[in-house]
């Protein structure tokens, strides 16, 4: 299957100007080139690009394919089929919205991967962390403390975005078992969490060495860890034994971010959440002492971007939606450029978290790269709602140089 796209102008996943009237051809699912002229090879589809912004497909770095229910609690319970017509549904609206490829970090799990690598469900090309690791109390533990018996929650089969493991030996188990069963990289909770009952946000989690045996066993397999942090100290203690993404950083403060830009770690903001949440806290049934500490860390947010975005830590495009909540995955890009430079959030959602993925093949146009495209209604750039809503204003979406997406 050969592409031509005549006369588009381009957002390449890197630079902060469009280029205007340019020519990409498409074929075998690779970029092949990339033109200021007309290309003159033959193609099976030529789509008339003018007016329009051809740009990479957009990635997201923190998202929860399993969560069909906001509430984590009830999702454990859930019966694993019902959950995976959940995934599959969730998936499809991501690619309408323009997201081809999007990472887990908690509940994808390799099953999901193959079926969407084999066209049995229609989505984004998946990076999963499977079970997210979280300690005892942690933010993986929905039990409350009226609730004493572990039931399955050491294991993993439930529909939970994750397991329970305390000490070296657990630790190192449960990461090689995640690995086994097909991850990426190893995802674990080291801060408290707001949908969790008994972990305040101020409470660490995980001890170095836990974390550091998680990390050891993520290096030695060629990957690396992600870590649920919010504040500074969970942020310090998360990156300094060892982990490479911090998801959320709501609570960072100049030192920490300074501490990320020396090791070399990303961010990974998920604004977007805590604005729903709060939006919607009656309908989720959110109860007094989860609406304070989701205020404290969606009022945080905007100040956080600010904080990693002078300390030039590179920051990546997350959500971390759950249930019908998805619906505002694109959200994100307004409430980011209230404080951020459209072409650095647009950059966050391709080369970035291309970079995060460690997908050197993804998050821009290039001659040799995968063929991951969206074509979008007017300039992302110079106004970026036109990626809002369900994409709308994304008629056409590529992956793997193959249309999935096609606006009659
Ligand atoms: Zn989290
Ligand atoms: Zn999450």
């Amino acid at each position: 299957m050969r592409l031509k796209f005549q006369n588009c102008d381009l957002f390449d996943g890197v630079t902060d100007e469009l280029a205007r009237g340019v020519h990409v051809l498409v074929a075998d699912g690779k970029i092949v080139e990339v033109s200021e002229t007309a290309i003159s090879a033959a193609a099976d589809m030529e789509i008339d690009a003018t007016g329009k912004t051809l740009m990479p497909g957009l990635i997201d770095a923190h998202v929860h394919i399993t969560a069909a229910t906001p509430n984590l609690a009830a999702l454990e319970a859930m019966p694993v089929s019902y959950v995976s017509h959940w995934t599959a549904r969730l998936l499809g609206e991501m690619l309408d919205r323009g997201f081809t490829t999007v990472r887990d970090v908690g509940g994808g799990d390799a099953g999901h991967k193959r079926a969407q690598k084999e066209g049995l469900i229609r989505g984004p090309r998946l990076s999963v962390s499977g079970k997210a690791l979280g300690q005892t109390g942690g933010h993986t533990d929905f039990r409350g403390s009226s609730r004493t018996d572990l039931g399955d929650l050491q294991r993993r089969h439930t529909a939970g975005l994750g397991r329970i493991v305390d000490g070296v030996p657990a630790c190192l188990a449960a990461a090689r078992d995640e690995l086994r069963l097909g991850a990426d990289f190893v995802k674990i909770m080291a801060n408290g969490g707001v949908a969790t009952p008994t972990d305040p946000i101020d409470w660490i989690q995980f001890t170095p060495e836990e974390i550091q045996a998680i990390v050891a066993v993520a290096e030695t397999s060629c990957t690396y860890v992600a870590a649920h942090t919010y504040t500074a100290r969970a942020i310090e203690h998360a990156a300094v034994n060892g982990v490479r993404t911090l998801e959320h950083c709501n609570l960072i403060d100049d030192r920490v971010a300074g501490i990320l830009k020396d090791l070399g770690r990303y961010a990974v903001p998920t604004l977007v959440i805590y604005d729903c949440l709060d939006r919607h806290a009656d309908a989720i049934g959110l109860g007094p002492d989860n609406r304070v500490k989701n205020r404290k860390v969606r009022d945080a947010g905007l100040a956080s971007l600010e904080i990693l975005q002078r300390a030039g830590v590179p920051m990546g495009y997350g959500t971390d939606l759950l249930g019908w909540m998805h619906q505002d995955q694109s959200v994100e890009f307004g409430l980011r450029t209230q404080v951020l430079p459209a072409a650095d959030v647009l950059r966050s959602a391709t080369s970035v978290n291309a970079e995060i993925l460690r997908r050197d093949d993804l998050g821009r146009v290039a001659p040799g790269m995968t063929a991951d495209l969206i074509l979008v209604d007017g300039d992302p750039l110079a106004d970026i709602s036109v990626l809002s809503g369900q994409g709308e204003r994304i008629p056409l979406v590529v992956q793997e140089g193959k249309v999935v997406k096609a606006r009659a």
